[in-house]
């Protein structure tokens, strides 16, 4: 019967385990004690009167001000200048929260503003993390500390504080704040201090959204790199701010009655915290300053019941993501977390509750708590597991984070556009050059090697060296120049994902890799966003797209490339859903490593000569026109990959031993004519960082250009600039976080 059924309390909440996480020491000194402390330190209060005094420090929901809300702050400091009284506070606010019961606290402060009476920083933070020890062994809580910078004060005093937070890591500090007046105050200010502390992987939280709008919980984001964020009320003027907010899980540290009296918002039951709820915020409630607001944490819980209307699945779930949203380490918040969620659980069943909307409401099951047995009970039976098979496994939905397209795609589809490329009149590189295969002696220029000997160099599961990788990066790099090998390719890759149960992969693509014929780095983002959306509706397997950039010592060189990734990235936001760098490689092709004599693909390629062998066929009349071309800039023919010519004198051809590919750090204006390799004696006078300085001009094809050198820089043991502009033309990118 209705009647019967049990009325949520906050003796009940009470009960519940729980956690603060926005929690300031000094709103948290009971009044008994400042009068203790003020006597014992001979400090003048503006009344000796208890009650009088709770009048002074507490406000209640009329408070009109700001100045009246902070009123209490300055007669509590003025006792919290002593090392033994700060290791009281500290102990005491531990002591309160256990008997509201909370089962971690994390604690904030501000330590410059307890060094007026010449304590030093140093005494500060032995004194508080004395009274964090103390809380910890005498009381049944977890306590953390999080140290707070102010908005008003200059950076650098912002950026001694994040010094302290490093330096007191392992004695209980979690995380570094930025509080105090919000408004005029920019959290960009500080940004310094947040990258330092960021760097040395402590957590952030940044006061925002509370006396000032939307855009100052971006700037906390997006220049503070804020992990949670404290308040936030503001959030929902914002609906994409609050989007990514919800997408990223970021958490919000409501503090609904803090938030009335401040007047960040006008009335309880006009808080926004119930429809972030809804819209899937991870929204935990915490009590800001209990002492001065006069509340508990559980009748902050109550006020979300009884004034927002929200039900018993609704308290339980902001108690909770008050457990997911700690800067505890991860394997200690699991625990926590799902200790709670079990307890919770059972207090609630022994009060008579209906607990089915919890226990089965999905958003738990990754606490993985069984709701039915004790926690200590083993989740898993204890009968002998069958062995597990790659059928099986196979059979496992699955993700991939991290697919690369150049790389992924069968050997089909690979020698297919790789015969396609090395047969094309224009194709600068012959087969066995890439390979690092001597052909048959008269083999013509478009000599192919068998299928299994190709397969053999691309394809190997264990046996890769850094130099037969270097190998396949160069086919995949030679194939997959065109619109149709990317659509091929990312077909062949959805086909092997759904045969494989994928239901999602992570495509990264480096644009820049594929635009050795003429293609931009848009084309390639556009005609592979293309292929996905067709292959994905084909498949049902979900993807995103990774737009990633090479951090070699090459493409560091070239920032134009990074920004043009970026803002490619940007414009395609949604269906491109991250940008990326990759590592290169860390091992420089060696020529001891592998019986083949080495291949540079760098700025001379192998390339096709006049002789021996001479083509059949005519040469394309562009590229003697480019031969002949003067106009051609500095610039321009770094990245273009020399090539013999027809005009390749009998004297460069006598060379072909010793013409080595250029270097790229060598003169631009002037790339050098390889001709093509054909036998092993190349091999021993071959040097990646040496060009013929005698070699002469050599021309761009007209088709082939700036991808394949760059990636030949990458591939190769030189280790220079590949960008397009000379070095001393570019830009140099401002520093963001
Ligand atoms: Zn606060």
């Amino acid at each position: 019967m209705a009647q019967d059924r049990p009325k949520l309390t906050v003796d009940i909440i009470r009960k519940l385990p729980k956690v603060d996480l926005h929690r300031h020491l000094d709103g948290s000194v009971r009044v008994e004690t400042v009068v203790e402390l003020a006597e014992e330190q001979g400090v003048c209060l503006p009344t000796n009167d208890l009650e009088e005094l709770r009048a002074l420090i507490e406000v209640d929901n009329d408070c009109e001000s700001l100045v009246e809300y902070l009123r209490g702050f300055t007669i509590v400091n003025s006792v919290a200048q002593k090392p033994y009284a700060l290791t009281r506070m500290f102990f005491e606010a531990c002591e309160d929260a256990v008997a509201d019961g909370l089962r971690y606290v994390e604690i904030r402060f501000a330590p410059i503003l307890h060094v007026n009476e010449l304590m030093s920083l140093t005494q500060v933070m032995e004194a508080v993390c004395e009274g964090k020890a103390m809380a910890e062994y005498h009381l049944p809580i977890t306590a953390r500390i999080i140290l707070c910078g102010m908005r008003h004060m200059p950076p650098e005093t912002t950026m001694s504080v994040a010094e302290l937070a490093w330096r007191y890591r392992n004695r209980g500090v979690v995380a570094f704040d930025l509080a105090g007046p919000e408004s005029g105050f920019a959290s960009s200010k500080h940004k310094a201090a947040f990258e330092l502390v960021r760097k040395q992987m402590l957590k952030m939280t940044v006061h925002s959204g509370e006396a000032a709008g939307a855009e100052s919980i971006l700037d906390a984001i997006r220049y503070c790199g804020a992990h949670r964020i404290g308040h936030g009320t503001t959030l929902g003027d914002s609906p994409e701010l609050l989007a990514y907010v919800v997408n990223r899980g970021i958490p919000l540290e409501v503090c609904p009655t803090s938030n009335l009296q401040t007047k960040a918002v006008s009335a309880l039951a006009d808080h926004p915290l119930k429809s972030y709820l809804e819209a899937n915020v991870c929204v935990t409630i915490n009590t800001d300053n209990p002492r001065i607001s006069g509340v508990t944490l559980s009748d902050e819980l109550m006020v979300c019941h009884t004034e927002l209307g929200m039900d018993l699945a609704q308290i339980v779930r902001i108690i909770d993501n008050g457990f997911s949203a700690t800067f505890l380490e991860r394997g200690t918040k699991k625990r926590m977390r799902a200790e709670a969620l079990y307890q919770t659980v059972s207090i609630l069943r022994s009060e008579g509750f209906d607990v089915s909307p919890i226990v089965n409401d999905p958003h738990y099951y990754s606490a993985a708590v069984n709701f039915h047995k004790s926690l200590q009970d083993p989740y898993w039976g204890t009968a002998s597991q069958p062995a597990i098979s790659r059928d099986l496994v196979a059979a496992l939905p699955k993700i991939d984070a991290h697919r690369r397209v150049a790389g992924s795609a069968s050997l089909d589809v690979v020698w297919k556009h790789f015969a396609d490329a090395v047969t094309d009149d224009s194709c600068p590189v012959t087969a066995a050059a890439v390979l690092g295969l001597d052909p048959p002696q008269d083999a013509p220029a478009t000599w192919l090697p068998d299928r299994a000997v190709f397969d053999a160099l691309v394809e190997s599961s264990d046996t890769h060296t850094p130099g037969s990788t270097s190998v396949a990066k160069r086919v995949f790099n030679l194939a997959l120049q065109t619109r149709d090998a990317i659509a091929d390719s990312v077909a062949d890759i959805f086909a092997s994902a759904a045969a494989d149960n994928y239901l999602y992969i992570e495509l990264v693509l480096e644009p820049s890799f594929h635009t050795g014929r003429g293609l931009t780095m848009a084309h390639i983002v556009d005609a592979t966003l293309d292929a996905i959306a067709s292959a994905s509706e084909s498949t049902g397997v979900l993807a995103g797209l990774v737009l990633a950039v090479s951090v070699s010592p090459a493409t560091l060189c070239d920032p134009l490339v990074f920004r043009e990734i970026a803002e490619l990235a940007v414009a395609r936001k949604g269906p491109v859903s991250g940008v990326g760098a990759l590592a290169p490689s860390t091992s420089p092709l060696k020529t001891t490593a592998t019986t083949r004599p080495p291949l540079t693909f760098s700025r001379t390629l192998p390339c096709r000569s006049s002789s021996p062998p001479v083509r059949s066929r005519p040469r394309p009349s562009s590229l003697r026109s480019l031969t002949a071309a003067p106009t051609a800039s500095p610039a321009a023919s770094r990245f273009t990959r020399s090539r013999s010519c027809s005009t390749t004198s009998p004297t460069s051809a006598s060379r072909s031993s010793s013409a080595s590919p250029t270097s790229s750090s060598s003169t631009p204006q002037t790339p050098t004519c390889s001709p093509r390799r054909r036998s092993s004696s190349s091999s021993t006078t071959r040097s990646p960082s040496r060009s013929a300085p005698s070699a002469p001009p050599c021309t761009p094809p007209s088709s082939w250009t700036r991808s394949l050198t760059l990636s030949s820089a990458q591939t190769s043991t030189s280790r220079t600039c590949s960008s397009s502009l000379p070095a001393a033309s570019m830009p140099s990118l401002p520093r963001t976080t």
